[in-house]
């Protein structure tokens, strides 16, 4: 992966935390949507992937972004040990 560039600032971002543990959510959006189960879980977050990734952060202006993802995810929501990981998770992010 190239070095990120802040557009704002022009200038090269640093890695802020290598490693880092990071949980991906997703967004349910369901088209036809029946039933009650269906409708409640309308629009709403719900657990997906935990992922190894850096996060990069400008010097200048502080805003950070997400790179450097491993090759697949640590764990996902419908593996045994996804709780166990989740309990290490430092952001999360749809
Ligand atoms: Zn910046």
């Amino acid at each position: 992966m190239h070095t990120p560039v802040c557009i704002k600032c022009c200038t090269t971002m640093r890695v802020h935390k290598a490693g880092a543990v990071v949980h991906e959510l997703r967004t349910n959006v369901f088209k036809g949507t029946k039933g009650e189960k269906a409708k409640a879980l309308l629009n709403s977050v719900t657990d997906y992937k935990i992922w190894h990734c850096d996060i990069y952060k400008c010097p200048v202006c502080g805003v950070e972004i997400i790179g450097g993802w491993g090759n697949k995810p640590i764990s996902e929501h419908w593996e045994k040990d996804f709780q166990f990981h989740k309990s290490n998770v430092e952001l999360e992010f749809c």
